[in-house]
């Protein structure tokens, strides 16, 4: 994609990072830590970040037994164990898709009861491959000698016991966060900080596109996003034409 991007004259500028975008006299200025740059129109397409939870043995055992993404990385436990974080519609809508291939989903929440849509909430009875359990802060993830992961520890809200639950792979669904903190103020953006579009990937100003996971209703899949930045370039085209 760079490669083709380049043939048709795109230039590519890497370790900019977008501090602040501003229009003076009908272009826009866009401010990195060390740069200007300057364009009749722009396209916001700065992701999102999933939530981590910050705990002993995340950051070693990421991509390799902690996923933040059933879709993505559910295939590798197909008959295994996995246990899910999180009580939100993301943990209830994968942790539901999980069950559907794996041999047990154990679902790990920090409340007493699910955040999640109703819908979701009445189906996990229906499913007896899927383990609920509430008040349970996640505090470590355990790593055996070998470097594998061992098991979740969880210590209980109400009694203050740990506990440790064990699984072949963990997913964490603790909240996405748009990476769209320099462009608060210039474009609408929903209550949890994406952008709003509409039609064309059209943002609430003139002139600026949003395409990808930090756009409002973003699928957060490489194949959507890649579409989202096609659907931007129309959008531009139509703007600079005019
Ligand atoms: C671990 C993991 C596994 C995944 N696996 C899959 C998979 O198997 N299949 C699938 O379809 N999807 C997968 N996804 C989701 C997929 O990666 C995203 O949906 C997709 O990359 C979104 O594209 P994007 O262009 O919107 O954002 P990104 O790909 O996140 O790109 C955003 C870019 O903007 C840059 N940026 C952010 N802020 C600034 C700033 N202020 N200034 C300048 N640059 C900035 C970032 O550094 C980044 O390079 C996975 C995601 C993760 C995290």
């Amino acid at each position: 994609m760079e490669e083709q991007a380049r043939v048709y004259g795109a230039t590519i500028k890497t370790g900019e990072e977008v501090v602040s975008i501003e229009k003076i006299d009908n272009l826009f200025n866009v401010r990195t830590k060390t740069n200007l740059f300057l364009g009749r129109s722009v396209v916001l397409s700065t992701g999102s970040t999933y939530e981590k939870l910050n705990i002993p043995g995340e950051s070693e055992l990421l991509g390799a037994s902690v996923h933040f993404c059933a879709t993505c990385d559910g295939a590798f436990y197909r008959d295994r164990e996995v246990i899910v974080i999180g009580g939100g519609n993301s943990a209830l809508e994968e942790g539901i898709f999980l069950s559907g291939f794996t041999k047990k989903v154990k679902i790990v929440n920090r409340r007493a009861t699910f955040k999640a849509s109703q819908t979701y909430i009445d189906k996990l009875p229906e499913l007896d491959n899927v383990e609920t359990h509430y008040n349970k802060d996640a505090i470590a993830l355990d790593i055996d000698p070998d470097g594998k992961f061992a098991g979740l520890r969880v210590k209980d809200s109400i009694t203050g016991e740990e506990e440790v639950i064990t699984a072949d792979g963990v997913f964490i669904f603790v909240g996405l966060k748009p990476n769209n903190a320099s462009f608060k103020g210039l474009v609408e953006m929903n209550e949890r900080g994406f952008i709003t579009t509409t039609g064309l990937a059209k943002t609430s100003i003139n002139g600026i596109f949003a395409a990808g996971d930090n756009r409002e209703g973003a699928i957060a899949q490489v194949a959507a996003a890649t579409g989202e930045g096609v659907l931007a370039s129309y959008g531009l085209r139509e703007f600079l034409k005019n």
